[in-house]
């Protein structure tokens, strides 16, 4: 599949940067009902391949400049990541043509990529944009307030978002720019955030980490996996914007489905289904 696939939807065109895969496994799922129940939907979807998630990023071409969705992992994962920035050459936009950069959350899987190894600024020029409740939880907490797993990504977040210091913007629910609107999807951590583009047809969702793996959170949108701060908050926002997609038509932007991760929802009975969108 080629790395990047660019597609229309109404007047946005959105690139879709794929930056590497990663393994998950069944032990990330804690609970033992869950994980049984998961098991079957593992192997029902291919066994192995169906645990792999691509990491998935986008270029959108914006009436301001081109922006980006995430900024890929850079060189803070396995050498299997880390290719957004040859993707992103491919497309033929510089990194210093950039203007915005808007960070579903604070995840070195969609920050990783904003600096290089030596911790300088891969976006020159761009303005960093998250949800308000995101910054202030990985910003502003006291480290002793926040839990173990969120306090020992601290380096890895001051390296990245240093360089930036003073081109961070945060914005308030359904603040962005025009044509683009934050809207808290929370769970995945406290401020996790779903960009929503307008488009002048179906709406675009950018909705970084609702789902991770399809298999099982299609199925069983309750399924809980360690990736998620908060496992209840994460599952009821799972399933209200698997609702949300499948009722309103939107483009989902998936950070972590099969690239390029666009496609539309279906709903079916008491599960959902992912259609990728056609090749343009
Ligand atoms: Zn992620």
């Amino acid at each position: 599949m080629p790395s990047i696939r660019r597609f229309k939807i109404g007047r946005i065109e959105i690139t879709s940067l794929l930056d590497g895969d990663l393994d998950s496994s069944l032990d990330r799922i804690p609970d033992p009902a869950d994980r049984a129940a998961a098991i079957h939907l593992i192997e029902a979807a291919g066994g192995e391949k169906a645990l792999t998630m691509d990491c998935n990023a986008f270029l959108l071409h914006l009436p301001d400049g081109p922006a980006l969705i995430d900024a890929g992992t850079g060189t803070m994962m396995t050498d299997r990541l880390g290719h957004l920035h040859e993707r992103l050459a491919e497309t033929g936009v510089a990194p210093q043509d950039i203007r915005t950069i808007y960070l579903t959350h604070v995840h070195k899987d969609h920050f990783g990529g904003l600096v290089d190894e030596q911790g300088r600024a891969m976006f020159p020029n761009a303005e960093l944009v998250l949800h308000e409740v995101e910054a202030a939880f990985w910003f502003d907490t006291p480290p002793e307030k926040l839990p173990e797993r969120a306090r020992a990504t601290l380096p890895l977040n001051a390296k990245a978002f240093g360089p930036y210091e003073g081109r961070i913007r945060r914005v308030k629910e359904g603040g962005g720019a025009p044509g683009i609107a934050a809207r808290l999807a929370p769970g995945h951590t406290p401020g996790h955030t779903a960009w929503i583009v307008e488009t002048g047809e179906e709406p675009i969702v950018a909705w970084g980490d609702v789902v991770h793996l399809a298999a099982l959170h299609l199925a069983r949108p309750e399924t809980a996996m360690i990736y998620d701060l908060d496992p209840v908050t994460a599952a009821r926002t799972r399933r209200a914007m698997l609702q949300w997609a499948a009722e309103s038509g939107a483009v989902v932007a998936a950070s972590h489905l099969d690239a390029p991760g666009l496609g539309h929802i279906e709903h079916d009975n008491d599960h959902y289904r992912f259609l990728p969108l056609a090749p343009a």
